[in-house]
């Protein structure tokens, strides 16, 4: 397969959709990105990487983190978490509150913002310093010792959080949250003002494509049905409210974040990142969801 020749030839049908989409701004500091931007990565499993555009160019990962804190905290309490996130779909907007009243502080599943703040708690009642580990993690996802927060994004994101806010304290009533509510939202606004490039984030997947080893130690960090169950539900619940379309055009396992970004993985294949900051008017980015379609029909290799 000529890799380098696909992704060429994808970035070239995408760029005609610049200016469809616009850049989010509900954090003001996500607003200040330019938005002509396009990245590109794909990572096999075998260790070959093919990078195209803007692709070492660091983006805010936003809800992309869901999946990694979660993956972390699936290894932290095993099929226990469950019992405080469930795995369905939520057909609502990722920031709803409306869910959360009629199923009674149990979000519908972990990549809503409700369910991340379950998530988030897990990791603040295991750790000292949950900010650091999630760091200590992700270093060790991407093999890159300088993965950090963006403290002015991770300040705006406070600054604006007021559904969060709603959300963490609507959990707290609940009895589904059982940190402070302010230490659990400063730990999330972080872990969303994590920045990483196209190449990081893709290597970062490995560990999923992987079946649970971390490829650059060949250590285990989940068993296979642990990744399996992670893989399901990134395939059902990844993309805000479009997963079902996202399932239906690119046909894969994957997060997406309103920083632009979107990452998906073919298990036992490949990994791969995109990332355009222009979204929809669902939250996913315009020219990353079509490159994955294009990727995943000129290639012929999607989960289906
Ligand atoms: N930090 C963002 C929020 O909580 C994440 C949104 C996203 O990427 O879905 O609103």
């Amino acid at each position: 397969m000529d890799y380098p020749q696909i992704i060429t030839q994808i970035a070239t049908q995408v760029n005609p959709l610049f200016g469809q989409g616009k850049v989010a701004d509900y954090i003001p500091e996500l607003g200040k990105v330019p938005p002509e931007q396009f990245g590109f990565c794909l990572h096999l499993n075998d260790g070959q990487v093919f990078a195209h555009g803007h692709s070492g160019v660091k983006f805010s990962i936003q809800s992309i983190s869901k999946v990694f804190t979660l993956s972390l905290a699936f290894q932290l309490m095993g099929e226990d978490l469950w019992k405080r996130v469930g795995v369905e779909p939520s057909g609502t907007a990722f920031n709803s509150l409306m869910q959360l009243e009629y199923e009674k502080g149990i979000p519908r599943n972990p990549l809503i913002n409700a369910g991340a703040l379950v998530v988030t708690d897990i990791l603040v009642s295991a750790f000292q310093d949950p900010k650091a580990e999630i760091l200590r993690y992700l270093r060790l996802l991407t093999g890159n010792d300088c993965i950090q927060f963006n403290a002015s994004v991770a300040q705006s994101e406070r600054n604006s959080g007021y559904r969060n806010y709603a959300l963490g304290y609507f959990l707290k009533s609940f009895g589904n949250l059982h940190n402070d509510v302010e230490q659990v939202l400063d730990v999330y606004f972080h872990q969303c003002a994590v920045e990483m490039t196209c190449v990081e984030l893709a290597a970062a997947m490995q560990l999923f494509s992987h079946h649970g080893v971390e490829p650059h130690s060949g250590q285990r960090l989940l068993t296979m049905s642990q990744t399996k169950r992670l893989n399901a539900v990134m395939q059902t619940c990844g993309f805000y409210d479009e997963a079902g379309e996202f399932t239906f055009a690119v046909g894969l396992p994957g997060k997406s974040g309103v920083g632009g970004g979107i990452a998906a993985l073919l298990p036992g294949q490949y990994s791969l990142a995109v990332w355009s900051p222009e979204l929809n008017k669902k939250g996913n980015s315009v020219l990353g969801m079509k490159a994955l379609e294009l990727f995943t029909t000129l290639t012929g290799r999607s989960v289906f």
